[in-house]
Parts: C-alpha cells; sequence; structure tokens
C-alpha cells in the first residue's frame, strides 16, 4: 500500500490508475470500486509523513541506568576524592545544543564523579 502513497494517480487499495477528479468531488477506482473524495485525497500526502525525533531521548533513557558510569574507557586520571587512579571517561550530550558536550570522569574505586566542559 505505501508504494501507492504520494502519487495520486494510482489507487491506494490496489495499485489502479484512478481517473484524475474532472468536475466530480470524488475519485473512483475502476477497479476495486474504492473511491475517496477529493478533499481527503489531497490530504493524505501530508499525514503520511512522520517526524521521529528519537536520538535525544534514547541517550537519556540509558545513561538513567545505575552502572552507565562506569561503562567506558578507563584514563589513569588520579581521583580528587581516594586519589587512585583509573576513572572512566565519557561524555554527556547536554539537552540544550549551546551548552555544548560535557566530559565526565567517574571513579573506578569509589564512583567519585569529575566533570568537565569542553
Ligand atoms: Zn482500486
Ligand atoms: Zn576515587
Amino acid at each position: 500500500m505505501s508504494s501507492f502513497r504520494g502519487d495520486p494517480n494510482f489507487c491506494p487499495e490496489c495499485g489502479n490508475v484512478l481517473p484524475l477528479p474532472a468536475m466530480q468531488d470524488t475519485v473512483n477506482c475502476p477497479r476495486c470500486s474504492f473511491s475517496i473524495p477529493v478533499i481527503d485525497f489531497a490530504g493524505q500526502k501530508i499525514t503520511s509523513t512522520v517526524v521521529f525525533n528519537p536520538i535525544e531521548q534514547s541517550s537519556i533513557t540509558i545513561e538513567d541506568e545505575e552502572d552507565s558510569e562506569l561503562k567506558g574507557a578507563v584514563i589513569d586520571r588520579r581521583c580528587s576524592r581516594c586519589n587512585k587512579e583509573g576513572m572512566v571517561y565519557h561524555t554527556r550530550q547536554m539537552r540544550s545544543a549551546d551548552e555544548g558536550q560535557t566530559v565526565f570522569f567517574t571513579c573506578i574505586h569509589c564512583r567519585y564523579q569529575e566533570k568537565e566542559d569542553s
């Protein structure tokens, strides 16, 4: 069905070529008796467009998981709380685009978290 969408010359039910609406208010398919008002017919193209914006939402969901701070590359940065080396490096995109990216360091020993704005 979707392959016929967007082309007003084809029946969305059977794919048959539809006659162009001349004087009448409805378009009738000669093959499957599908009929649609000309006004709805024109509106179909608009309603079929769905806007997705899943990137921001999915990244927030992952970061809400408890152990996500300890997943990432461990670097030899010294923790300022327990003074041991070994912190997980990960970045987080702030919700507002102009805030830029923030780098987080999480201590693998005491889970102390530091952040650094890039
Ligand atoms: Zn048809
Ligand atoms: Zn620490």
